[in-house]
């Protein structure tokens, strides 16, 4: 039977993988409730009713039906199951992201419809924002750095364009700041409005531990204060753009992935816009690896669904150390109770 077909590794077996309806629902469902325990997500009783040939439950507490959709992005959507799944790992797995084009095309809908959901889904990438926590720790090394993006100059280095752009450095173009935590590879970025001192600092502040390394470039918002907190080096980049572990060269990577997305994919991004397309790419930056462990597209796609059902999936869950319905071994083809 097909409905033990394997996990899906490629975007082509993904849209054969989610193509049939049933095993679309059973692996949507396994996400939602990896116990296999379907509770109401409206009021998280168990006692309800499956009704198999619709694919929905009726919940005998509130006396409503349910489907594996409800109280999710997906939610009063018309648009069936296999394609948003076909969205979704799209958007989780394609390395310089996906136009709306691409995805009408792919699933057969219009590009109006593909441009809501996508937007939706980038909703959903940008997960419950950081809290409190923060990155690096006394030993980790951290590059702070930001990017320009959109505008006349956008080709040119930023140092230059400063200089050039007499009118005022921020004319006409989005500022991007950005923090890569090199020892645990995840990197925190967002719209910023300016780049004085205060918004810069105040970014470092309040998403690194005190004690880290932080690298940055010579810019003179970097140049005072930090080393108060941190370990503060610096290169400048009139003279070299590295002086050992010196450098924001990781930042300029992210930079020119993102700028990439937006340049080949995105043809133009709104500067209201533009903060989905950073969390988007930051989502799937964040997620290439989760400690020495190489995540796979059916990992990731795991993680995002697993923030579209509102739930967060575990370091175990993803390494398969624990009962994972993603287990390669123990996870697939077990069938899940309804
Ligand atoms: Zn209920």
């Amino acid at each position: 039977m097909d409905a033990i077909l394997p996990e899906p590794k490629t975007l082509q077996e993904a849209i054969v993988y989610f193509s049939n309806p049933d095993r679309c629902f059973a692996y949507a469902v396994k996400l939602r409730w990896p116990d296999g325990n379907v509770v109401c997500p409206r009021c998280a009783t168990a006692k309800h009713s499956f009704i198999k040939t619709r694919r929905i439950w009726f919940c005998y507490t509130c006396k409503k039906q349910f489907t594996v959709k409800v109280k999710t992005i997906m939610e009063d959507s018309p648009i069936t199951l296999d394609k948003w799944m076909v969205a979704f790992w799209m958007l989780a797995n394609c390395k310089n992201g996906i136009s709306s084009y691409e995805l009408a095309s792919t699933i057969k809908v219009t590009q109006t419809t593909a441009w809501f959901m996508l937007q939706r889904i980038r909703e959903v990438m940008k997960g419950k924002k950081f809290g409190k926590s923060k990155i690096g720790g006394e030993g980790n090394e951290l590059e702070a750095d930001e990017t320009f993006i959109g505008g006349i100059a956008k080709n040119m280095h930023k140092r230059r364009r400063l200089q050039a752009d007499g009118l005022g450095p921020f004319k006409n173009k989005t500022i991007v700041h950005g923090i890569l935590d090199r020892n645990l590879r995840k990197i925190r970025a967002k719209v910023v409005p300016n780049v004085s001192r205060e918004t810069l600092q105040d970014e470092i502040l309040s998403n690194v531990k005190f004690g880290s390394t932080i690298y940055t470039d010579n810019a003179v918002a970097y140049g005072d204060g930090l080393q108060r907190r941190f370990v503060h080096d610096f290169v400048n980049k009139t003279e070299a753009y590295v002086r050992g572990r010196v450098h924001t060269n990781g930042m300029e990577n992210f930079w020119s992935l993102l700028k990439r997305s937006l340049k080949g994919t995105y043809v133009a991004v709104e500067p209201f816009h533009l903060s989905r397309y950073v969390d988007e790419q930051v989502f799937r930056y964040n997620h290439r690896k989760e400690g020495d462990r190489k995540l796979t597209n059916a990992d990731r796609l795991a993680v995002l669904m697993s923030q579209v059902l509102g739930h967060r999936l575990t370091y175990s869950d993803l390494t398969g150390k624990s009962d994972s319905p993603h287990h390669e071994t123990t996870g697939t083809g077990a069938e899940v109770p309804f």
